[in-house]
C-alpha cells in the first residue's frame, strides 16, 4: 500500500452519542477527523473527478452515520464509522480516525476528548466444509451470509470439491471450498462472525472432527500470525491437509503461508 491520503480535519456533526441521560436526549457537538487512505494514482494522473474519493460525498456520508447511528461511547461510535467508511468505499485501504467530544460534560476545564483508531481493510481465505444433508445448499448459503454481513466482500470462491474424512470417525464424505474474502474485521471477530453463520447452519459440536453441516476455518488472514486459545492463524493443520490447501491453490497460488513461507501452489505440490 502506498501512503496516499485524503485528510479531512474536524468535521463538526451535532449527534447523541453518550452514556448520560442529557447526552442522548440533547445531543451535543462531535468533531470528526480522517485520514483515507487508498491509491489515488488514477485521480492524481488524469485530474479526474470520476477516479477521486469524493470528499464532499465522504463528509456528508460521515455526517448522517454519525448523526444515525447512536452510540453510548466514542470508541464504539468512531469504530462504525470506520468499518462503515471501509464497507461503502471500496477503494479505501486504510481509515484513522479521531472523534473528538469538545463538550464532554465531565465538570472541569477541558478542551476536548477523543479517541482515535484505525481499521483496516484485510484479505483472508475461509476453508468451508460440508458432510451433512444438503452439502452444496449449506455452502452455498454460508457464502452468502458472509458477503451479507455487511462487512465482508466475496472476492472468488474455489470450486466445491467432494473428499474422504480424515480421522477415525465413520461419516459420510465431505464437500470442501475455499473463499476468498476482504473484511474490515480483526481476526476474533471475523471468527466470531463464521461462528453464527455455523451456528445459523444448525452446526452441533458433539465429536471432534465429527459430521457437520458446515465448518468455517480461517485458512489464512494477510501475514498474521497468530497462536491465542481461541484463534491460531495460519490454520494449523493447512499445510497437512490436501482438501483445504487445493482449493486454496486454485484461487490463489501465491497465497503466501507467513509459517511455512511457502506458496500455497508448492506446499500443495510438497503434500501430493
Ligand atoms: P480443525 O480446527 O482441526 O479443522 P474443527 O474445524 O472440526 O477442527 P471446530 O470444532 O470447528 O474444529 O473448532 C474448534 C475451535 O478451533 C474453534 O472454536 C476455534 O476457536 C478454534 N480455532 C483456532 N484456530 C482457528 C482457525 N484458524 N479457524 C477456525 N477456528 C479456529
Ligand atoms: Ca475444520
Ligand atoms: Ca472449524
Amino acid at each position: 500500500m502506498n501512503n496516499d491520503r485524503i485528510v479531512i480535519n474536524d468535521l463538526v456533526v451535532f449527534a447523541n452519542h453518550g452514556v448520560m441521560k442529557e447526552e442522548k436526549t440533547m445531543g451535543q457537538k462531535f468533531m470528526v477527523s480522517l485520514s483515507l487512505y487508498g491509491d489515488m494514482s488514477r485521480a492524481a494522473e488524469t485530474d479526474d473527478i470520476a477516479h477521486a474519493l469524493n470528499y464532499a460525498e465522504v463528509c456528508a456520508f460521515v455526517t448522517e452515520f454519525t448523526k444515525n447511528n447512536r452510540c453510548r461511547l466514542i470508541e464504539t461510535a468512531a469504530e462504525n464509522i470506520a468499518n462503515a467508511l471501509l464497507v461503502a468505499y471500496p477503494i479505501l485501504e486504510r481509515v484513522d480516525i479521531t472523534l473528538k467530544k469538545p463538550w464532554a460534560p465531565i465538570g472541569l476545564p477541558l478542551d476536548s476528548v477523543a479517541v482515535a483508531l484505525t481499521r483496516r481493510r484485510s484479505v483472508a481465505y475461509i476453508g468451508l466444509g460440508s458432510n451433512m444433508g444438503d452439502k452444496k445448499g449449506y455452502l452455498d448459503r454460508a457464502i452468502k451470509a458472509i458477503e451479507e454481513s455487511g462487512v465482508c466482500r466475496v472476492l472468488k470462491v474455489s470450486e466445491y470439491i467432494l473428499t474422504k474424512p480424515v480421522g477415525d470417525v465413520e461419516q459420510d464424505d465431505f464437500l470442501n471450498a475455499c473463499a476468498k474474502i476482504d473484511t474490515v474485521l480483526p481476526p476474533q471477530t471475523l471468527l466470531r462472525l463464521l461462528h453464527d453463520i455455523e451456528n445459523q447452519a444448525g452446526r452441533v459440536r458433539t465429536v471432534r472432527w465429527g459430521p457437520r453441516t458446515l465448518d468455517l476455518d480461517i485458512l489464512l488472514f494477510d501475514d498474521v500470525i497468530m497462536d491465542t486459545p481461541e484463534l491460531t492463524l495460519p490454520h494449523p493443520e493447512l499445510v497437512k491437509r490436501e482438501f483445504a490447501l487445493a482449493p486454496l491453490a486454485e484461487i490463489a497460488p501465491y497465497a503466501y503461508h507467513p509459517v511455512a513461507r511457502e506458496y500455497a501452489v508448492n506446499l500443495l505440490e510438497r503434500l501430493r
